[in-house]
């Protein structure tokens, strides 16, 4: 599926959260909220174990599926993991790739999270790729070396058209669930970065469609400010996602941010 931002792009990624009876209330109430909401790409990200009853109700929507990790072999003697090929039997369309969550505590590197892009992709599942500095980097002024050195190792190898299926995430650790946002210059300046580089990279046409998201503190009142910077495509949301009334709000306000700035 070739990706495009033409719509915002707003994914829910639920971190380790929720039991299946409130998973499915979560999404029944943005299934029914989704038909008014056709201006956007919806996906919302559960743990494995509601993968299956959450595809299930948001049948029949525009609310998409996607999936917090994967590994990168098909089959095989890898307790406790899970293949691309059973995201894609739960009816997955999206994978988030490299969150700092899973670099910090899981030794994540962007040579595993490389192997993990390519095998999304070998699948056709879309890669949701975050990369993003520490708050020690941005002090140090290492933001765009830390940024483009993530790039330049997840995208190794990869050409053109595989370029084309790849969301990125840019996600300043120092403002996942701390409650600090990077203001929208701050977010700007990052992104307008990742899209010249993906210009240099693939060429300007590929760089213009590109789906780069923030993430890190989105909430109702502050993804307005965030989406209206032209190189913003969307947000990946965490704890702003859990509940159906934040979510869509948050999804109402890209809305009106992309219309105006188109
Ligand atoms: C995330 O989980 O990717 C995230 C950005 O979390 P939060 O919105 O809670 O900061």
């Amino acid at each position: 599926m070739t990706i495009s931002n033409e719509k915002p792009f707003i994914a829910g990624n639920w971190k380790m959260h929720k039991l299946i009876p409130e998973a499915v209330d979560m999404v029944k109430a943005l299934k029914e909220a989704s038909a008014q909401l056709t201006d956007a790409e919806i996906v919302v990200i559960p743990p494995y174990t509601m993968l299956s009853e959450v595809r299930k109700t948001i049948e029949g929507s525009s609310v998409q599926l996607g999936a917090q990790n994967l590994f990168w072999e098909e089959k095989g003697a890898f307790t406790g993991e899970i293949s691309p090929l059973m995201l894609k039997d739960a009816g997955c369309q999206y994978v988030t790739i490299g969150h700092s969550e899973r670099r910090q505590y899981f030794g994540e590197t962007d040579e595993t999270v490389n192997k993990k892009v390519k095998a999304a992709l070998a699948h056709e599942l879309t890669p949701i790729m975050c990369i993003g500095e520490s708050l020690e980097e941005r002090e140090q002024s290492k933001t765009i070396e830390k940024v483009e050195t993530q790039i330049n190792s997840g995208l190794e190898g990869l050409g053109k058209e595989e370029m084309r299926l790849i969301v990125i995430a840019y996600e300043p650790i120092w403002a996942i669930g701390t409650g600090v946002t990077a203001t929208p210059t701050q977010a700007e300046e990052v992104h307008s970065f990742i899209r010249e580089k993906l210009a240099e990279k693939y060429g300007n046409e590929i760089a213009s469609y590109a789906i780069i998201l923030y993430g890190g503190s989105v909430k109702p009142d502050n993804t307005y400010s965030l989406l209206k910077e032209n190189n913003i495509n969307g947000a990946l949301v965490g704890g702003a996602s859990l509940e159906a009334d934040s979510f869509i709000q948050i999804t109402k306000e890209a809305i009106k941010a992309y219309k105006e700035k188109k």
